[in-house]
């Protein structure tokens, strides 16, 4: 292991999943761990619980100097760069690295690592799916579901696959971190309330080719800018994938059809009429995944299969029912503006959008057009909703709505038969609900406390 950690004071910032997860690895690999955390200890039961139990000390409430005694320090990535902990981190010259980054000191199976801003939980899952058909020890985590110090504490073997999703957060402060198979799928800003900067939020995402060789593969959006760019910063093979040109290698559209060329597979995958994923977007994920499983050893036809039964992730364009003859769609994820654009691309159908929430800082200017064309009625929600209303002035039948029980009853009341009610709030949930789960949840409750189905 390049980084000895028995013996070591480690401090662990943030007492959350992936925290204690972190801690649980390295304390049983020998370190001597303290865990800071800002949250107030009543709200932190569980994880007071789950440190005392591994007899490691910690404080809540906020973050003393105490947090500055160590060897080095691990965070979290729901801390902030921009926080006052990591400030001092940083000006105490400790050195500091992610969750993600430690844990990877004890993989010795194959990493495949996905980000980018927008498709990453559909990438990681659908990856997955199509893997689990070629391999027996395939483990899925990092950003979504499992922390990867939790995937790798019960050892594994060079023949393990992980597939990982990947925030900025958790790039930003790696070292040595080294997928052999990594993906940014798209780069459009976002989390600019959690990096200094978008300099610093697009520098976290070129990371993940850092310490990538010639024997690695990179897969890149041949469609978007960024993305192409970080692959022009790669040493490894390169292969991208689009929907809009025609490839010579990768994997791209072709007509209604899925093209694979990789080395000696030259395929036509699908028909993309036939996929249960909905939108163009999910296109790109899904030829993103073609690449990824192919030269990550999987039987392409398998992968393949698995594509054609994947019906996306829940709070992600989720159909919830048909109810007198209107869809209601579910697409609490879409929490920034860049999502929200793809949601109403995704629809021929006359649409009833919900948007808004806590404005990451998005310009919903950008969208003027597109819901010109795409949104017949509006009904806005949460803080964003004047900003909104604004950006989208050519639709004059807009609703302001007080509580997701509210917005729901005008999008009864106001949508007709053949029209689609769209969940797509392009922002932050965190003025109105806990996160993007609750948000969708309540939508999906409220929906389906109507009448009966059809
Ligand atoms: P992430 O994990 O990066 O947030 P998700 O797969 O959870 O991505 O999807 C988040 C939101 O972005 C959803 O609203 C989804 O419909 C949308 N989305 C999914 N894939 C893409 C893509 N390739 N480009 C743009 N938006 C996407």
């Amino acid at each position: 292991m390049k980084h000895e950690v028995s013996n070591k004071k480690i401090t662990v910032l943030g007492m959350a999943n992936s925290g204690i997860a972190a801690a649980r690895l390295l304390s049983e690999a020998g370190a001597e761990l303290f865990m800071s955390d800002s949250g107030r200890a009543e709200n932190l039961a569980t994880a007071i619980k789950e440190a005392s139990g591994m007899n490691i000390a910690y404080e809540t409430d906020g973050h003393t100097d105490r947090a500055l005694e160590a060897d080095f320090v691990v965070t979290s990535p729901g801390i902030p760069e921009t926080s006052d902990v990591i400030k001092s981190v940083i000006d105490s010259k400790l050195p500091l690295y992610s969750e993600l980054e430690a844990a990877s000191w004890f993989a010795t199976g194959k990493i495949t690592a996905i980000t980018g801003s927008n498709g990453k939980t559909t990438c990681t899952s659908l990856l997955g799916e199509m893997m689990k058909l070629s391999f027996d020890d395939v483990r899925v985590g990092g950003n979504i579901g499992t922390p990867f110090s939790s995937l790798v504490i019960k050892g594994d073997s060079a023949d393990t696959n992980y597939i990982l999703e990947l925030s900025s957060f958790q790039l930003k402060w790696i070292s040595d971190f080294h997928p052999s198979l990594a993906t940014v799928l798209n780069v459009t800003p976002d989390h600019l309330d959690w990096h200094t900067d978008i300099a610093s939020y697009i520098g976290a995402k070129e990371r993940i080719v850092e310490n990538m060789t010639s024997e690695d593969c990179f897969v890149y959006n041949f469609d978007d800018k960024e993305s192409t760019r970080i692959a022009s910063l790669s040493k490894s093979r390169k292969l991208s994938f689009s929907v809009k040109e025609e490839l010579e290698e990768g994997c791209w559209l072709e007509g209604s059809e899925l093209r694979l060329r990789i080395d000696s597979v030259d395929e036509k995958i699908l028909d993309i009429k036939d996929l249960k994923l909905r939108g163009m977007h999910n296109v790109a994920n899904a030829a993103a995944c073609m690449i990824l499983t192919t030269t990550g050893g999987a039987s392409t036809i398998r992968s393949g299969s698995a594509l054609l039964s994947f019906e996306g992730v829940e709070h992600r364009l989720e159909t919830v029912r048909v109810l007198d003859k209107v869809c209601y769609v579910n697409d609490s994820k879409s929490t920034n503006v860049d999502s929200l654009a793809v949601a109403l691309d995704s629809f021929d159908e006359p649409l009833v959008l919900i948007a808004g929430g806590r404005d990451k800082g998005g310009d919903f200017n950008s969208l003027t057009e597109l819901a010109a064309k795409k949104v017949k009625r509006l009904i806005l929600i949460g803080e964003a909703d004047e900003k909104i209303a604004k950006a989208f002035w050519t639709i004059s039948d807009v609703h302001f709505a007080t509580s997701m029980k509210a917005a729901v009853e005008t999008a009864i009341m106001i949508s007709e038969a053949g029209e689609v009610v769209l969940l797509s709030p392009g922002c932050a949930s965190f003025d109105m609900f806990k996160n993007y789960e609750e948000r969708g949840n309540v939508f999906k409750n409220e929906v389906n406390s109507y009448g009966a189905d059809e």
